[in-house]
């Protein structure tokens, strides 16, 4: 008799344990997934999803504006935030029933509760009607991360990108801690819906680990559209004052706001999930740590997405559940390549981003040769917007192969895509610019830089 329950359970229902679940179970996997809160975890809940609804929403400032110059008479736009919310969060329950419909087709068991270690090869789920154990053949923990927010006085008093979603009121000024992805998005977002809204980043320039005139174009633009992003800047404490919060700076300074977000990173969830059960420890970080194969230290235990503290992207946990599944139960070739992972912020404008910054390919190729374009793109020749668009090509110049593509734009992650595809296919710069562009993009910039 078998002596497991399953072929694998997977804990966390989010981006990769619900791809990975679905995609064992359709192998003829015996598959038990375990999620504590909602299905379909941060990127559908809390994240991606509901963030992008946002930055569509935050956008139509923009094009109130921009309908004037085209000759469209609008009256004075005005948000009603609490019909954005419900309609927001009527599109993410339905997005809930779709991931559960999703996973009851494929034959995956669904357990509601904290799933938890109790040894190397069972796990048990703990729910309001009780607790049950299963033995499994290989467990997978894709359990996600959590926001970080700092020691400080008055940390109590701040809010985290969780809790963005269902303000009530909308805060009419906003004080946006942080510099990363989350941070500058919802500067962007919160300042397009019509908050004042104010970002301090602790260091030189925002969105640390992008190409630096990315960094330094992006910053000029979230100004001109009206966020006071304050560099080399640190709060201290925050407190209450009257029916508002205060914001003390390092400098001495003070900050008056309706909320305060910290956006300074995530912790990878492995409170809770009795890891030393399985005899499982995590890295300096507070992560999993796993082999080239997704396997941690413990045989028959795998680990993918945001709890390994890698690269925190959706996509990126789909692909890695994905190796692991075809590992365990497909024919094994599948793998996931890193070096050129795709990405967009959504600021406004947005970024796109694939492969090596110029510094970076300086590093690693010596001599690289860079081409940029910087312009107003055509519709704002009408439309009076001050706005502009970067394109940034690194090639290197021994082989020719673009190493590097930047875009900070309207549409740019849209853009992007497209283009990684043909670098991932190690595209040089002659094939660049061997294509025909599409005319008038703004996308036909890259086949045109010379
Ligand atoms: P998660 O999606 O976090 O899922 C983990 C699940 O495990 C959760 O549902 C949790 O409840 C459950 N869980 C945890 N512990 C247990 C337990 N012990 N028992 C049972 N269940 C448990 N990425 C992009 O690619 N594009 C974007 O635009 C983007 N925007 C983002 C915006 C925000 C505000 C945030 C916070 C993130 C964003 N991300 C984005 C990142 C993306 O959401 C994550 O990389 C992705 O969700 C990681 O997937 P995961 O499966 O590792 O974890
Ligand atoms: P990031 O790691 O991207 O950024 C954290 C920011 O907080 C950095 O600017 C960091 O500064 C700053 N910071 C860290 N600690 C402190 C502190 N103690 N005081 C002040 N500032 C501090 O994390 P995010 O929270 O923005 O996002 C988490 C991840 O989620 C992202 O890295 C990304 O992978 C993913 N994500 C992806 C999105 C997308 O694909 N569009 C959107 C949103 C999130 P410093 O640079 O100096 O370290």
């Amino acid at each position: 008799m078998d002596a497991f329950d399953c072929d694998f359970f997977v804990i966390g229902g989010g981006s990769g344990g619900v791809r990975a679940a679905r995609t064992a179970a359709q192998l003829g996997a015996r598959v038990v997934l375990a999620e504590a809160a909602a299905l379909g975890g941060t990127c559908v809940n809390v994240g991606c999803i509901p963030k992008k609804l946002y930055s569509y929403a935050a956008e139509f400032a923009d094009d109130f504006a921009d309908a004037a110059g085209f000759g469209w008479e609008v009256g004075t736009p005005r948000l009603d935030w609490d019909r954005l919310k419900t309609r927001r969060a009527g599109e993410i329950t339905r997005l809930n029933s779709v991931y559960e419909h999703l996973l009851r087709t494929a034959g995956v068991r669904i357990e509601r509760g904290w799933a938890q270690f109790t040894g190397p090869q069972s796990v048990q789920v703990q729910s309001a009607e009780g607790s049950r154990t299963f033995r499994a053949r290989h467990i997978l923990i894709a359990t996600g991360g959590t926001p970080s927010v700092p020691d400080f006085p008055g940390r109590e008093l701040v809010l985290t990108s969780d809790h963005m979603f269902d303000l009530d009121p909308f805060p009419r000024r906003l004080v946006v801690v942080g510099g990363g992805y989350i941070a500058c998005e919802f500067a962007s977002i919160f300042q397009g819906l019509g908050a004042q809204v104010t970002q301090l980043y602790r260091g030189e320039q925002v969105l640390r680990g992008f190409d630096h005139e990315v960094r330094d174009f992006v910053a000029h633009e979230m100004r001109k559209h009206g966020v006071d992003l304050r560099v080399h800047a640190q709060p201290r404490e925050v407190r209450r004052e009257g029916g508002a919060l205060a914001v003390v700076l390092e400098d001495g300074g003070v900050l008056h706001a309706d909320a305060v977000l910290y956006a300074t990173g995530r912790t990878p969830n492995t409170e809770g999930l009795g890891l030393e059960a399985a005899g499982l420890a995590v890295d300096e970080r507070g992560a999993i740590a796993i082999d080239g194969h997704y396997a941690t230290a413990v045989p028959g235990v795998y680990a993918v997405g945001d709890v390994t503290a890698r690269l925190q992207l959706t996509p990126v946990a789909l692909a890695e559940a994905m190796a692991v599944v075809d590992r365990l139960f497909g024919s094994g070739r599948r793998s996931v390549g890193y070096e050129l992972v795709p990405t967009a912020v959504f600021t406004h404008p947005n970024i796109g981003t694939v492969g090596l910054t110029e510094a970076q390919a300086r590093e690693r190729h010596g001599e690289v040769a860079v081409f940029r374009s910087e312009f107003r793109a055509l519709k704002h020749t009408l439309s009076g917007s001050s706005e502009r668009t970067l394109m940034k090509l690194v090639v290197d110049c021994a082989t020719d192969r673009v190493l590097g593509l930047h875009m900070v734009g309207a549409e740019a992650g849209e853009i992007v895509q497209g283009f990684a595809v043909a670098m991932v296919a190690g595209a040089t710069k002659a094939q660049f610019d061997a294509t025909i562009g599409i005319h008038p993009t703004a996308a036909e910039e890259f086949v045109t830089l010379r």
